[in-house]
This record gives C-alpha cells, structure tokens and sequence, in this order.
C-alpha cells in the first residue's frame, strides 16, 4: 500500500501531478505536502487526522482510533470540541444542544496547538491516541524489520 507512488488527489483535479507525501484519514485521501498544509489549516478539516503516507495505520487501528474519538454521547459522531465547564469532550451535535449555553467551548484543533494544552484532562484522551499511532509506527517498523 504505501511502497506504490500515491498521487495528490487535490492536485490531480487541477492536473497537476505531485507526489503525495501524507494521508488524510478522515478523507480517505492522499495529499502532498502543499495541500495537506492547507487541509491543516481549513476549517471543516482543521480536526482531520493527517498522516506522513508511510505511516497511516491500517483500517482496523483506524476503527480503534475511532472509538477512542467517539463523542460519548453520538456514537457515530467524533468529538470535535472541548467544553471547559463540563471537562467534557463534546461533538458538534452535543455542542449545540447539551452545551449550548456553555461558554467555554474550544475546538479540540485550537486546544492542540496550545502549548499549554496538556493541563486539560479531555487532552489527555486525545493524547492517548497520539501514543497510539506512535506505537502503531513502531510496530509497523519491527514488521518492516522482520521483512527484511
Ligand atoms: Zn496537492
Ligand atoms: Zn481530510
Ligand atoms: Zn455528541
Ligand atoms: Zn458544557
């Protein structure tokens, strides 16, 4: 899967031809380095978990992430904010209605790119994923290892 030369598929549209260098989990999509720099940046994908194309993990690591994204409340629907008043992970379908007149509601994006955000506890769930895909890459290079 990731050995063969994926293409952007944001710039194949444009047909131009770059390399894609990353992976867009949520999009099921490659993208090269331009275009995933952009998809970090956007709104609707700012909260996308965007990966080097090497290390995109398998589809059933995906599932557990989802799982561990999952809102608590919407099991179909990935936690998307952070409600300060509540501690609490939240999704935009709770964020409109249970959360709806809570103040302090942070995008789980704005939160991460806080230098500051590991005092927050729901960060520390989002952390473990992170770890996850961590161990996921370590795993994946002792695979590649056996290989050789
Ligand atoms: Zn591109
Ligand atoms: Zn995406
Ligand atoms: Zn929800
Ligand atoms: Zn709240």
């Amino acid at each position: 899967m990731a050995s063969s030369k994926e293409m952007c598929e944001t710039c194949l549209f444009d047909t131009k031809n770059n390399e894609a260098t990353l992976f867009c989990v949520d999009c099921n999509e490659p993208l090269c380095e331009g275009c995933g720099a952009v998809h970090r940046k956007q709104r609707l994908s700012r909260h996308h978990k965007v990966f080097d194309i090497g290390n995109a993990p398998p589809a059933e690591v995906l599932a557990t992430l989802k799982e561990l994204t999952a809102c608590p409340n919407h099991a179909t629907e990935e936690v998307e904010y952070v409600c300060r008043e509540h501690d609490q992970l939240c999704c935009s379908k709770c964020a409109n209605t249970v959360h709806r007149k809570c103040d302090h509601l942070e995008t789980i994006a704005d939160l991460m790119d806080k230098p500051n955000a590991s005092d927050t506890k729901p960060i520390v769930v989002l952390g473990q994923f992170e770890d996850f895909a961590k161990k996921m890459k370590e795993h994946e290079d002792k695979h590649k290892k056996a290989i050789e």
